[in-house]
């Protein structure tokens, strides 16, 4: 939202309007080096795809929070190095990253960012928050990288990289601060896994809040409908949010002929799935009046099979319920 006037936001919160950027129009406000020398909080949408479909337009989930010139990587997905560098910001200075869940459409791209580090040179370490597994996952990234790292130290390469990039599995409740922000975790309800499974409980699915010297965000990360993370986005300034239709993906998957071959268990499977692990642009609007947010940001789009899909119709949705400014995200938006 930098450097749109006032009446440019005027008119895009009057009617309602998500504002819809391409790469090359996010950049026009002004460079990321600039931005990030500014006080205060940025946020760049990095990554806006939902899911591990590989994409021509979106990168997988991520998200920059610069706050006084600190970046804090929110999820890394695939193509999220790439973005970090489109969006003029040094892969070398992201040294805190939050994951909010283990979904590999939110932490593909952790290990990719992790050696670009190393391999050139970052010294001081990367610090990697999440739900339980991820430290696992950070000590996995070192190992993918590791055959790597015995050929690269024939050519000079030797720094240790187990104490560079160091993987913390956190609780809920307030799990980080320092001199620019305090984050506050939730569970979420993205991990509906059922109750006799040796994995219920074992895995968590987070959504952040950000509180900064200017603005709060929350970011949903994947999410059903939850109470926790309404209550986590009371009065935020800004609420990026996922968001699916279900009914949308099942009739594009009737269309396209890859229901039918579907058992009823299996499809009634898929739509609970969808349903209760996600939230519609509905749930969504709901969830955006009851917090109170100031503004919402709609990312985490799924495949539609339509190029240069503007997802209006979800703005339309959200808006029988919320009347703030709806914004649907697109790689390298700046807010
Ligand atoms: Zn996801
Ligand atoms: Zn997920």
């Amino acid at each position: 939202m930098q450097k749109r006037s006032p009446q440019t936001l005027a008119i895009l919160m009057g009617i309602g309007v998500a504002m819809l950027a391409t790469p090359g129009m996010a950049q026009t406000g002004g460079t990321a080096k600039g931005a990030a020398a500014l006080k205060g909080s940025r946020f760049i949408t990095l990554g806006t795809t939902a899911g591990p479909l590989p994409r021509k337009d979106r990168a997988q989930a991520s998200n920059l929070l610069i706050v006084n010139g600190t970046n804090y990587l929110i999820d890394a997905g695939d193509g999220a190095t790439r973005r970090i560098v489109q969006a003029g910001i040094n892969f070398l200075q992201v040294g805190t990253i939050f994951i909010t869940h283990n979904h590999s459409d939110h932490m593909a791209g952790l290990a990719t960012l992790l050696n670009a580090q190393w391999e050139y040179s970052r010294r001081q370490p990367t610090n990697v928050y999440g739900p339980p597994g991820t430290q696992r996952v950070v000590e996995a990234a070192i190992a993918y990288f590791t055959v790597n790292a015995e050929i690269r130290s024939t050519e000079g390469k030797t720094s240790p990289r187990s104490n560079l990039f160091i993987g913390h599995d956190v609780g809920v409740g307030p799990i980080y601060a320092d001199a620019n922000i305090k984050v506050t975790a939730v569970e979420n309800t993205h991990f509906n896994i059922a109750k006799d499974s040796p994995l219920h409980g074992k895995h968590k699915s987070y959504s952040y809040r950000f509180q900064t010297p200017d603005r709060v965000i929350v970011f949903t990360g994947d999410t059903g409908p939850s109470e926790a993370v309404t209550q986590l986005a009371t009065g935020a300034d800004v609420l990026v949010s996922e968001v699916l239709d279900a009914e949308e993906i099942k009739q594009r998957r009737i269309r396209s002929g890859n229901w039918d071959h579907l058992s009823a268990a299996e499809q009634a499977a898929f739509m609970a799935h969808l349903i209760d692990e996600h939230v519609t642009p509905e749930e969504v609007g709901k969830m955006a009046a009851k917090a109170g947010v100031k503004t919402l940001v709609l990312t985490h789009l799924p495949t539609t099979g339509k190029d240069n899909d503007d997802y209006k119709r979800y703005v339309d949705k959200v808006g029988k319920y919320y009347k703030g400014p709806v914004f649907v995200a697109s790689d390298l938006m700046r807010f």
